[in-house]
């Protein structure tokens, strides 16, 4: 990890972000809730939750819901991502590929963080849960003008 250690504050914030988004969940299948939030690298926080469909294939996964309510504020810059479940619970495959296009915005690995509703918590890095995801070797400058320094507005 290149990137400075969060504190024992941001954490618990973001925890509690994630708390408050799972109880918002739409869980109308299987009435499991799970709560995620992102950090952006300007220390910002956006919460996610799961929704479900009754049409298979509908819906989307906490983390993801998490980065793309960010990305509606216009932040593309992810310090650390936060998964509350009952019990602890890392994101899927699909959800550590997404946020790997963001990691390849800025080459700044990524916290994963996982909690459970007891106070229990544990931490590893994008890199750590997804050491062989696809990186893409194309696009790569239009990933790059997401980056919050070069990114200021765009009509
Ligand atoms: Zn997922």
């Amino acid at each position: 990890m290149n990137s400075e250690p969060l504190s024992k504050a941001e954490t618990e914030s973001l925890i509690a972000s994630a708390r408050e988004s799972r109880d918002h969940a739409f869980v109308v299948r299987s009435g499991h809730k799970i709560g995620a939030a992102i950090l952006t690298t300007s220390d910002e926080v956006f919460g996610g939750c799961n929704t479900e469909a009754y049409i298979t294939g509908l819906g989307t996964c906490a983390e993801r819901s998490a980065v793309d309510h960010a990305v509606a504020h216009g932040k593309y810059n992810f310090r650390a991502v936060v998964t509350v479940d009952s019990e602890l619970t890392y994101p899927c495959g699909a959800c550590l590929q997404y946020l790997l296009q963001f990691y390849q915005i800025s080459g700044e690995d990524i916290y994963i963080i996982v909690a459970d509703l007891s106070g229990n918590s544990e931490i590893k890095s994008l890199m750590e849960c997804l050491p062989y995801g696809y990186l893409t070797k194309s696009n790569l400058e239009k990933l790059r003008d997401y980056e919050s320094a070069k990114h200021t507005s765009r009509g």
